[in-house]
Order: structure tokens, then sequence, then C-alpha cells
């Protein structure tokens, strides 16, 4: 039986692609770029084993999601068991939105891409940071509609910023924003 290793798992967020989707960051990265926000991602130790086929029933029990947004680390460092799970849950009608700090034209095929509807490449230029667009951090990040599921529309879509906090208190961030706007937050200024 084929393991992913995941960092962490979102049930449902509107702030890691388009319409509310469940986010999964995988662990372990071999791309490494200077400046990433999730260097705890890097190691392949400390994630959590799961079957693939565990995932997609997780995922195809919540309810309302249009679709799974695969991030890292680095989900093309797994692509065998994450090209599984993406099959699954868009042969059963949610969208593929996958992240990867590769080039496409660099990418070897495979099932996770061959089951992607939406690709966003590139490394992380902390030098180079995005202003504009939605879920990116840096400028030279590509989208790439590899199917018809989704187009330019979704540029519409704002930047968002999701705080959660848990009954015990734990606070967890997802979405993008720059340094400057987490260290106000941080500091209680919201200017
Ligand atoms: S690919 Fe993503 S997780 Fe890996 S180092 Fe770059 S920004 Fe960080």
């Amino acid at each position: 039986m084929e393991l992913l290793n995941l960092h962490r798992i979102v049930d449902v967020t509107a702030a890691e692609g388009p319409g509310l989707r469940c986010a999964v960051w995988t662990q372990g990265c071999s791309v490494r770029c200077p400046g990433c926000f999730n260097p705890q991602t890097w190691t392949t130790r400390g994630g959590t084993l799961v079957p693939w086929q565990d995932l997609v029933s997780r995922v195809l029990a919540i309810e309302g999601i249009e679709g799974v947004t695969l991030l890292g680390g680095e989900p093309f460092d797994q692509p065998s068991p994450l090209g599984e799970f993406a099959a699954a849950v868009r042969a059963a009608g949610l969208s593929v939105m996958t992240f990867t700090g590769n080039v496409l034209e660099e990418l070897p095929p495979s099932k996770l891409l061959d089951s992607t509807d939406l690709l966003v490449d590139g490394p992380f230029l902390a030098d180079r940071p995005e202003l504009s667009r939605p879920w990116v951090g840096s400028v030279n990040q590509r989208f790439h509609f590899l199917t018809d599921r989704y187009d330019e529309s979704i540029f519409t879509t704002p930047n968002r910023l999701e705080l959660t906090i848990a009954p015990d208190g734990a606070i967890e961030l997802n979405g993008f924003a720059t340094t400057e706007v987490l260290e106000a937050l941080l500091e209680g200024d919201h200017r």
C-alpha cells in the first residue's frame, strides 16, 4: 500500500485556491527555496504517513468543497501516491490544484500531473514578491490551466489570510501574506 507523507490538512479553506477547498500540505521538499515560509516541511521526517485511500475517504466525506489543493513541501516529490489520490478525488467530481517549486517544463510525466486541473509552478523567490495575484508568493510563479475546469476568471479572487483559533487556543494561519502583514498582525497593528 502506497503511503503519503503529510504535514497538515485543513478540511475547508477559502484561502488556498478557487472556492472552498480542502488543503493538503505534504511533508518533504527537495526544492528548498531560500526564504521559504514552510521550512519545517523540508525534511521527510516528522510527517504523518497515511495510505492514500484513507485521505480519499476523508476528503470525500467533507461537505461543500469544490476541490483539493496540494501544497508543499513539494507534492511532486511524492508523485505516485499523490497521483492515485488526485485521480480518485477527481473521478468523484472534485477539482485538483497543485503547487510545485519546480517548473512545468522540467517535471517528468506523472499521474499527479495528469490528474491536476490547475498547476502553479516555480520556486519562491523572496526578492520578487507577488503583490496582486492571489495564492502565489512571487511574480515568477505561473498558473497553468491543464484542463478546462478553470480559467483566468479565478484571478478576480482576492488574496485571503485565514486565522483559526482551536478550542485549545492553538492558532493556525493559512493563505498568503507578506512578512510585513504578518508582523503587523503579530504586533496587533491592524493598519
Ligand atoms: S518549493 Fe515550496 S515548500 Fe519547497 S522550499 Fe520552495 S516554497 Fe518552500
